[in-house]
């Protein structure tokens, strides 16, 4: 048996030791708290919020998947034969050499090719840079979906264009183009778009790339530029070259017609889809992609004459849309009353 005062001393070394552990580590705890960075903000968060182009010199910047725009021209909403759709996303910018490009292109649709015109999905945002929910590229203002279904006649509403759906091209299979919606003029206005010396590639769905093949008969060259991918049987997707030193240009597309065995290839793996990989281990944080994994000049871009919502880089994106409609709705509002 212990004596009284024995038990005391082991009871005081014990609160000591305990009050000095405590010590430390709460000390450790705020040292921690002050090495703590802030998250950093993700560059689509800071590009998305971006209402209006940068006053700047018209300039790609970077790569089609890692890039901005400076100097980005907004598409008018409505044009001679063109319609933007799904205008709360305030994805109707992009290089003023796209802008020309898409203007020439409707209206050669129109003149030539049997459509009244086209629908005109995304382009890129007013500074361009990644966005917030879709597309991986469309990044430095040189890409934009077509719709392929075409043009009304008559002008649609902005509520019209937020909501109506585009046309799917396939038929049941997956595998084929569906007749009843697929047409010559399909040909003629997606062989138009590679017609034009600055389009760099044309993405379609597979089954679309091969009716093409066998729509084309001799003249064969066009259909170099079109490449099959995922996805791209509502819309195909035109993507510009780029010819500044500030981007970075794409590889060409592999020489010949591309109808063969790349076609065989690509139906192969439309009836076998590759499973996605089983991740191994706890899943890992992804990094966020913020402003240091762009190109610096970036930078540049988004600062450029203070975009008035930069500051809403703390608002949500629930919080933020209705503003981007509120400012797209006027547009139209003002186009019509003109
Ligand atoms: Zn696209």
């Amino acid at each position: 048996m212990k004596r009284p005062i024995q038990k005391s001393i082991t009871v005081l070394w014990f609160t000591t030791a305990f009050l000095a552990i405590a010590l430390v580590s709460s000390f450790a705890a705020s040292k921690d708290k002050k090495d703590e960075k802030p998250d950093p903000i993700p560059a689509s968060k800071l590009f998305g919020f971006v209402l209006k182009g940068a006053e700047q010199k018209p300039k790609a910047i970077g790569y089609y998947t890692r890039g901005c725009l400076a100097g980005g021209e907004a598409l008018p909403v409505t044009g001679e034969a063109w319609q933007a759709m799904r205008l709360s996303r305030n994805r109707n910018w992009g290089h003023p050499k796209l802008i020309r490009f898409l203007e020439n292109f409707a209206r050669d649709v129109r003149d030539k090719d049997g459509w009244r015109g086209v629908l005109v999905g995304d382009l890129s945002q007013p500074r361009g840079g990644p966005m917030l929910s879709g597309h991986r590229s469309h990044q430095m203002g040189l890409d934009a979906d077509i719709w392929l279904n075409q043009m009304p006649g008559r002008e649609l509403s902005y509520k019209e264009r937020e909501e109506t759906s585009a046309v799917s091209m396939l038929d049941k299979t997956g595998l084929a183009v569906n007749k009843a919606v697929w047409t010559d003029n399909h040909v003629k206005v997606i062989k138009r778009a590679a017609l034009f010396p600055e389009v760099q590639r044309v993405l379609v769905h597979p089954a679309i790339k091969k009716a093409l093949c066998e729509a084309a008969g001799d003249d064969r060259d066009w259909l170099r530029k079109i490449r099959p991918w995922w996805g791209h049987h509502y819309h195909m997707h035109i993507r510009l070259k780029c010819t500044e030193a500030s981007c970075k240009a794409q590889g060409g597309t592999p020489a010949g017609d591309g109808c063969g065995k790349p076609l065989d290839y690509w139906f192969k793996l439309l009836r076998n889809p590759p499973k996605p990989k089983k991740p191994s281990g706890p899943p890992k944080k992804r990094k966020v992609r913020d402003l240091n994994w762009m190109p610096a000049a970036c930078r540049r871009v988004l600062k450029a004459d203070n975009p008035p919502l930069l500051k809403a880089t703390e608002l949500s994106e629930g919080i933020e849309l209705p503003v981007r409609k509120a400012v797209a709705g006027s547009v139209v509002a003002k186009e019509k009353s003109e």
